[in-house]
C-alpha cells in the first residue's frame, strides 16, 4: 500500500539544514553589502560552487528527487537566506530549464555544463524572452531568427530585456519569433554561445530590490549562429511549424509555445523562493514582537500583533503547501487540470509581499530602516507578483484553465 507522508526523508533533511547553514553563514552576512553595491557577487557565487552548491550536480540532483521536493527545499532555505544572492545562485537554472525542456540530449550534455562551468571557473548563464513590447504578451515579440539555408545558420536581430544574467552570462538561451504569422506558435528558442559576435549587453537595469541580481536588456546584431544551436532542432521546428500552421487554418487546439512550456515548468520552483523571503521576514518579526517592550509588555502580548504573526505563519505554510503540491505534480507527471504551477506562484508571491509588508510594520520605525533587514525583504519580495508572469497574468491562466473560456 503506498504511503503517505508529508515529512521530509532523511536525505532532504541532510540536504535542506546544510543549504541552511550556507544561508546563514555565507548569505546573511553579506546581503547588506550586495544590496547596496548592486552588482553581481560572484565572491559569493563562487564560494556555493566551491562547496558544490551552485553546480550542475546538485540542481539535477535535486530536480530528479523522486518526492518533487527537491528544488523547492533548496531554493526556500536559499531565500530565506537572502533573495538577491539566491537569485544570482539560481539565475541560472531558468536558462538551464529552458534548454532542459527543448532541448536534444546533445544539446542538454553539451550546453548545461557551459551554464555553470566549476569551481575553478564559474559561469552563469540567461534566459531572455521578455522584450520592451512584449512583457505579458508574449505574442508580440519581435526579435527575428532567419534561416540561412545555404550555411546552415540562423541569423538573430532584436532587443532583449530584463534579462537577469543578460550580458554578463557565458551563455544565453535566446527565444525568437521564426514564424511572424503564427504569433506566440512560432517562437523557437536559441542557444548563443560564449563569445558568439552581435551579442552585446544594453542597460543595466537599476532596481527597486533583488539589488545583487543582475538585469539587463541584451542586444543581438546580425547574430549568426550555426543550426545546431537551434534547440531541438530543425526538423522538430519544422514538424512543429507544421502542425501549427494546420491548426490556424483549421482552427484547431492551441498549444504551448517554447517559452511558455519553459514558464510553467518553473513556476512553483519561483513560490518557493518567495515562501522562502516571507518565512525569513516573519521570523524576524517573531523574535522582535517577543522582546520590543512597549506600555510595560512586549509587543506581541496584543492580539493586533500576535493575530497578523498567526495568520503570516498559516498563510506562510499555506503557499509551502500549494508549492509542494504543484513540484510533486510536475514531478510524478500530473496534468496540471487547474492550473496548479500558476496558483502556487500567484498564492507564494502575493504571500511574500504582504508578510514582508506586515513584518515592517511590526518592527515600527526599526522595521523601515536599513538597520534590520525587513525592509531590504520587503523590496525583495515586490518583484515576486511581477517577474515569471504577473499575478494578473497567474490569474489569467488559473481562470482560463478551470473555465475553458477564453477570458481576457
Ligand atoms: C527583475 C526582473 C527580472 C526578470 N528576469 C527575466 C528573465 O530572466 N528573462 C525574461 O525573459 N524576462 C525576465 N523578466 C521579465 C518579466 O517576466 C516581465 O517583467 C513580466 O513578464 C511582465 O511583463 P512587463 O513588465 O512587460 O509588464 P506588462 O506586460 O506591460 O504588464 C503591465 C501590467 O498590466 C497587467 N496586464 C498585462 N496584460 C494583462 C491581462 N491580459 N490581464 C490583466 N492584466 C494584464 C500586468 O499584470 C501588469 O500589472 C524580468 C523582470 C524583472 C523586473
Amino acid at each position: 500500500m503506498a504511503e503517505f507522508t508529508m515529512e521530509l526523508n532523511e536525505d532532504q533533511r541532510g540536504v535542506r539544514d546544510w543549504i541552511h547553514g550556507f544561508a546563514a553563514e555565507v548569505m546573511r552576512p553579506a546581503a547588506a553589502e550586495w544590496d547596496e553595491r548592486e552588482e553581481f557577487p560572484w565572491p559569493v557565487v563562487q564560494e556555493a560552487a566551491r562547496i558544490g552548491l551552485y553546480s550542475l550536480d546538485f540542481y539535477a540532483q535535486q530536480f530528479f528527487d523522486p518526492t518533487g521536493l527537491g528544488i523547492p527545499m533548496a531554493m526556500e532555505e536559499l531565500f530565506w537566506g537572502d533573495a538577491g544572492l539566491g537569485l544570482a545562485i539560481t539565475g541560472t537554472g531558468l536558462a538551464a530549464i529552458g534548454v532542459l525542456t527543448n532541448g536534444t540530449e546533445e544539446q542538454i550534455g553539451t550546453w548545461l555544463p557551459q551554464m555553470y562551468g566549476d569551481a575553478a571557473d564559474v559561469k552563469i548563464a540567461a534566459f531572455c524572452s521578455s522584450e520592451p513590447d512584449a512583457g505579458s504578451d508574449v505574442s508580440a515579440m519581435r526579435t527575428r531568427a532567419v534561416y540561412d539555408e545555404a550555411k546552415d545558420e540562423w541569423v538573430l536581430n532584436g532587443t532583449k530585456t530584463w534579462a537577469t544574467n543578460g550580458g554578463i552570462a557565458n551563455v544565453h538561451v535566446v527565444v525568437a519569433v521564426v514564424d511572424p504569422e503564427l504569433g506566440a506558435r512560432g517562437h523557437a528558442s536559441f542557444i548563443v554561445p560564449p563569445g558568439t559576435p552581435g551579442l552585446s549587453q544594453g542597460q543595466k537595469f537599476k532596481k527597486h530590490g533583488i539589488r545583487a541580481s543582475h538585469t539587463a536588456e541584451v542586444v543581438l546584431d546580425g547574430v549568426r549562429l550555426p543550426g545546431h544551436c537551434l534547440l531541438g532542432g530543425k526538423d522538430k521546428l519544422d514538424e512543429r511549424l507544421a502542425r501549427a500552421r494546420e491548426r490556424a487554418r483549421t482552427g484547431g487546439a492551441r498549444t504551448q509555445n517554447a517559452a511558455m512550456a519553459t514558464f510553467e515548468a518553473s513556476r512553483p520552483t519561483v513560490g518557493a523562493q518567495a515562501v522562502g523571503i516571507a518565512r525569513a521576514a516573519y521570523e524576524v518579526a517573531l523574535d522582535y514582537a517577543q522582546t520590543r517592550v512597549q506600555f510595560g509588555r512586549p509587543v506581541i502580548d496584543n492580539q493586533g500583533v500576535a493575530f497578523q504573526l498567526a495568520d503570516m505563519r498559516t498563510r506562510i505554510d499555506a503557499a509551502r503547501l500549494l508549492v509542494w503540491r504543484a513540484s510533486w505534480m510536475a514531478t510524478a507527471g500530473k496534468p496540471f487540470t487547474s492550473a496548479e504551477g500558476s496558483m502556487s506562484k500567484l498564492f507564494a508571491g502575493e504571500t511574500a509581499k504582504a508578510v514582508t509588508a506586515q513584518a515592517m510594520q511590526i518592527l515600527g520605525g526599526n522595521g523601515y530602516t536599513r538597520e534590520y533587514p525587513v525592509e531590504r525583504m520587503h523590496r525583495d519580495a515586490a518583484i515576486y507578483t511581477i517577474f515569471e508572469g504577473t499575478s494578473e497574468i497567474q490569474r489569467l491562466v488559473i481562470a482560463r484553465t478551470i473555465s475553458d473560456v477564453p477570458i481576457r
